[in-house]
């Protein structure tokens, strides 16, 4: 098909009439939307199945990739975008009247994960599309995504996101290949002539159905397939019903459907364990039957299973999936366990994500034996089988048994089943798998250390460059050619113009068009008018103490007080933008999102500060939100504790849209070091080491009330910010008379921090100083494109080739 203006209306105009039954004169700018995505998704679908059949007749080696949250944002423009469509399908809706905005503007996101591990997992499907891997993603199909941040007298309150009535026109259901997920129930063991046969009775099945979203490589042709399983059940109670009792008549349904309801917040440990549970089986045994039985129709057999197939664990969370494919080869195939257990050994990987100790996955062993009985005697014979390799090989003392084991003190170790069954484990930056290596799987990494390697994360610079920043693309095109659409390393080639003036302006000029735009969205939001001439200095992520949004509000304090008290002192003004959710149950952080809200109240009142300070907090931080803010961003803060952050991805989309990082040496930050040079990075604060010894010696806050900037700040904050006091953050910060203080340390970096951001002050006077750094950091971007950190998954771990 020629795929032009014309061709495009009348396919426009063909969807109206037979799916909506309106004529274009009708049609509301979401049945546009629909109509559009309906076309799109058609060509997904046929480049699909071309792309299956490739695979298929080349035999080549899938991955499967299995991960709790795929955060994809919008997909229509990024769809139009990857297959060279934006141009006919923005004249064809033109002259029906429209812009292709105002259709984009009809998408709900996708926000079917937290934040960037999410991201992460969405950015790997388009490189690994690009680059031409068989790549299938699997996940749940939630029904409420992450949840709707609203600010109310600056406190978080969250409403529930009811993505799909905008969103399901991307889903293409495969009923057909629906499946059944076994839960509670009791096992029987029984021995016949050949094999252990498992009679498993009186549990209780959820029907799986695989809902497909197609999501396009750029350019040649080749997609990923994202499969999201739906929970429901066919089981209806038509006693019950005539009855009368119609809500139990249809409660198995009810309580099914519960699985895929909504995608849980993390930081979350009390409440809807066992919820929490059932979604991590139903999407893992879903997912592991789903791919044994697309081998088997293929190959017919299991014995080349893990030459065809790699299985990757992201985070721990769909770790069943290791007991899982073992239940199927033994009970299912009558496998022998040694067999089954090298071929599992040879198939899984597992990437950690975050070395924080809460999240560090157990379960406890009466919850999972109650829920999933077979899965539980499974995961004791691993261990067991574990337990005697490690003895009777290592000669391990009980302490060392304690901290590989599976099983221990009546709780299931997802983190140290996943070491032992994986044959790859890696981590996401030099500095996160080094500590992975030295710290926290330290005992298993002192057994194997040729199973541990760093793949540092990467991001999807074609939708967060190239359709964030249209203008700087276009322009980056025009100075070095478009090579670096495919090929991120081009990028480099910028570095050539760094002293042509006409370069630098321009940068300078098309940040400035995109702090507008973010200007006019901020006004609309919140009417605040924001001053186009200042610095926009920006801190966008989850809301977390390790993030330390508290260090940033510190030093915004510090500059509020100074102004107050010398206010014609000659700094640029600066804006300073926060955008976070905080997890629900999350205390402290809904307490720092109302410390912001109420400085912000404060500073914004206060006209002898505001012509100079101004603090913006967006409600409801998102994908589409963030491709808003990174184009206009001139300060990324990337300011964690060292040696807590695994790896960042938000501060590569900074960069690469010419923000400079005012940041510790803490997770990619490090390689964000290297690849701009020290001159183009603001760095500060205490290095991981120190940060050790710090804590071996005892952190003692108090000390730094010498300082008497500390002093004002803590007097302030224990005073009144907008009529509240933040008595609890002030002896949070100081440590209470109890000895609890801040374990991330906020003011032990306090005045370093507050010296590299006068030093950034000082260098954004230099406009040319400041554009240079921005192009040095925009050439160095290319090599944290995901397109790297995929090639070096399949290379390095899944041993995939393209196809
Ligand atoms: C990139 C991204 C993140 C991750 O941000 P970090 O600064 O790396 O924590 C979180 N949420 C959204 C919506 C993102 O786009």
């Amino acid at each position: 098909m020629d795929i032009n203006k014309d061709a495009i209306k009348n396919c426009i105009l063909d969807k109206l009439n037979y799916h909506f039954g309106v004529q274009a004169i009708d049609a509301t700018p979401d049945q546009y939307y629909r109509a559009c995505v309906m076309i799109i998704n058609e060509i997904l679908i046929t480049r699909q199945r071309k792309f299956m059949t490739d695979i298929r007749k080349t035999e080549a080696k899938t991955v499967s990739y299995l991960c709790m949250e795929f955060l994809l944002g919008r997909s229509l423009k990024s769809s139009l975008y990857n297959l060279g469509l934006l141009d006919p399908f923005d004249a064809a809706i033109n002259e029906l009247g429209y812009t292709l905005e105002e259709i984009f503007d009809m998408e709900p996101d996708a926000g079917l994960g937290n934040g960037g591990l999410g991201r992460l997992a969405a950015c790997f499907m388009e490189s690994a599309a690009t680059l031409g891997y068989s790549m299938t993603g699997y996940s749940i199909l939630y029904e409420y995504g992450i949840f709707k941040q609203q600010l109310l007298n600056g406190w978080q309150i969250e409403l529930p996101d009811p993505w799909l009535p905008g969103g399901e026109v991307w889903l293409n259901p495969r009923p057909d290949e629906a499946c059944t997920v076994k839960f509670g129930g009791h096992v029987k063991e029984e021995w016949n002539d050949y094999c252990l046969q498992i009679d498993y009775k009186d549990f209780t099945p959820v029907l799986a159905i695989p809902y497909d979203i197609i999501i396009s490589g750029y350019q040649k042709g080749r997609v990923s397939l994202l499969r999201l399983w739906k929970a429901t059940s066919s089981e209806f109670d038509l006693q019950l019903f005539h009855q009368g009792d119609y809500l139990k008549a249809d409660e198995k349904r009810t309580q099914a459907e519960m699985i895929s309801k909504i995608l849980y917040p993390p930081d979350h440990h009390h409440e809807g364990k066992r919820l929490r549970l059932k979604q991590q089986y139903f999407l893992v045994s879903a997912s592991i039957q789903d791919i044994v039985r697309k081998h088997l129709v293929q190959y017919k057999t299991l014995k080349n299973f893990s030459e065809k197939n790699a299985i990757h664990i992201n985070e721990t969370h769909p770790a069943l999936a290791i007991p899982e494919l073992m239940r199927i080869f033994l009970d299912d195939y009558c496998y022998d366990w040694d067999e089954a257990w090298n071929i599992i050994t040879n198939t899984f990987s597992f990437t950690n994500h975050t070395i924080m100790r809460e999240a560090l996955e157990v379960w406890p062993e009466e919850l999972l034996a109650n829920l999933l009985p077979r899965i539980y005697h499974i995961i004791k014979e691993i261990q067991k089988r574990y337990q005697e390799a490690l003895c009777n090989k290592y000669h391990f003392t009980d302490e060392q048994l304690k901290a590989l084991a599976i099983i221990h003190n009546g709780q299931i170790h997802m983190a140290n089943m996943c070491l032992h069954a994986c044959h790859t484990i890696n981590g996401v930056s030099k500095i996160h798998s080094s500590i992975l290596q030295k710290n926290v799987f330290r005992n298993y990494s002192a057994l194997h250390p040729e199973k541990f390697y760093n793949i540092t994360n990467g991001f999807n610079y074609r939708r967060w460059l190239c359709q964030a920043n249209p203008k700087m693309c276009q322009f980056i095109s025009e100075c070095i050619g478009d090579g670096f659409h495919t090929d991120p390393m081009q990028l480099q080639r910028m570095v050539m113009l760094q002293d042509d003036l006409a370069v630098l302006n321009k940068i300078a000029e098309i940040k400035r068009e995109n702090k507008i735009r973010l200007a006019d969205y901020i006004y609309s939001a919140t009417k605040i008018k924001v001053d186009i001439n200042s610095i926009f200095d920006v801190q966008v992520k989850r809301l977390h103490e390790y993030k330390r949004q508290l260090l940033n509000v510190m030093h915004i304090l510090y500059l509020y007080d100074h102004y107050l008290q010398h206010s014609s002192e000659e700094l640029p003004p600066r804006t300073f933008l926060f955008a976070a959710k905080a997890a629900p149950s999350y205390s402290m952080a809904k307490r720092i999102i109302h410390l912001i809200c109420c400085l912000a109240d404060e500073i914004n009142s206060n006209p002898s500060v505001n012509d100079k300070l101004k603090i913006i907090y967006l409600e409801d931080y998102r994908v589409t939100l963030a491709e808003l803010l990174m184009p206009a961003a001139e300060i990324s803060e990337q300011i964690s504790l060292a040696g807590t952050e695994a790896s960042g991805t938000g501060n590569m989309k900074l960069m690469i849209n010419g923000a400079i990082t005012v940041g510790t040496l803490d997770g990619a930050n490090i390689e964000i070091k290297e690849a701009v040079g020290e001159d183009n990075i603001l760095l500060f604060g205490l290095r991981n080491e120190e940060v050790q010894l710090l804590r071996k010696v005892g952190y003692f806050p108090s000390i730094y009330l010498s300082n008497p900037a500390v002093r004002n700040i803590i007097e302030r904050l224990n005073s009144n910010i907008h009529g509240e006091s933040f008595h609890d953050i002030a002896s949070y910060l100081i440590g209470s008379s109890d000895g609890i203080a801040d374990p991330y340390m906020v003011l032990a970096d306090f005045d370093s921090y507050c010296h590299i951001q006068k030093e950034a002050a000082r260098r954004y006077s230099e406009p040319i100083l400041w554009n240079k750094m921005s192009l040095r950091n925009i050439a160095s971007a290319g090599r944290f494109a995901a397109d790297r950190a995929i090639k070096e998954y399949a290379e390095k771990i899944w041993h995939i080739k393209t196809v």
